[in-house]
């Protein structure tokens, strides 16, 4: 299994707090190669891995699945988010956030889940 990402770079995934770390989860990874190869476009994430301290001070959730590298949010255009909200649940991701500017995608346990940050917008990141 690589550990690499084929397309996404430590620079782009790692948490942007100075802390340097950048610990997405593998099978993650390569659940995003796969969507990258399917969208054909390139595709440059907003906030991938946080460390607690980042994640709380962007007003994360407690557990986001941000700290645990299995989560990715990548701003996509108005008209082509319908295309995209569709191939993410064909490949079947398993939280899907849609924000004003961008769309969280996370590989969390336990049931399948699409929401809003509605309300919680001005604090996220
Ligand atoms: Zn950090
Ligand atoms: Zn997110």
């Amino acid at each position: 299994m690589p550990d690499k990402s084929r397309y996404f770079s430590r620079e782009e995934l790692k948490c942007p707090c100075g802390c340097e770390r950048c610990e997405m989860d593998v099978g993650f990874l390569m659940a995003l190669d796969i969507l990258r190869d399917h969208w054909r476009a390139p595709l440059v994430p907003n906030s991938a891995f946080r460390c607690r301290k980042h994640n709380k001070a962007v007003g994360g959730e407690d557990e986001s699945m941000h700290i645990y590298g299995r989560a990715v949010d990548f701003p996509i255009k108005p008209n082509e988010r319908y295309k995209f909200v569709e191939l993410v649940i064909e490949l079947g991701f398993h939280g899907i956030g849609i924000m004003a500017n961008a769309i969280h995608l996370d590989n969390r346990l336990g049931a399948k889940t699409l929401f809003h940050y509605y309300g919680k917008e001005k604090k996220k990141k």
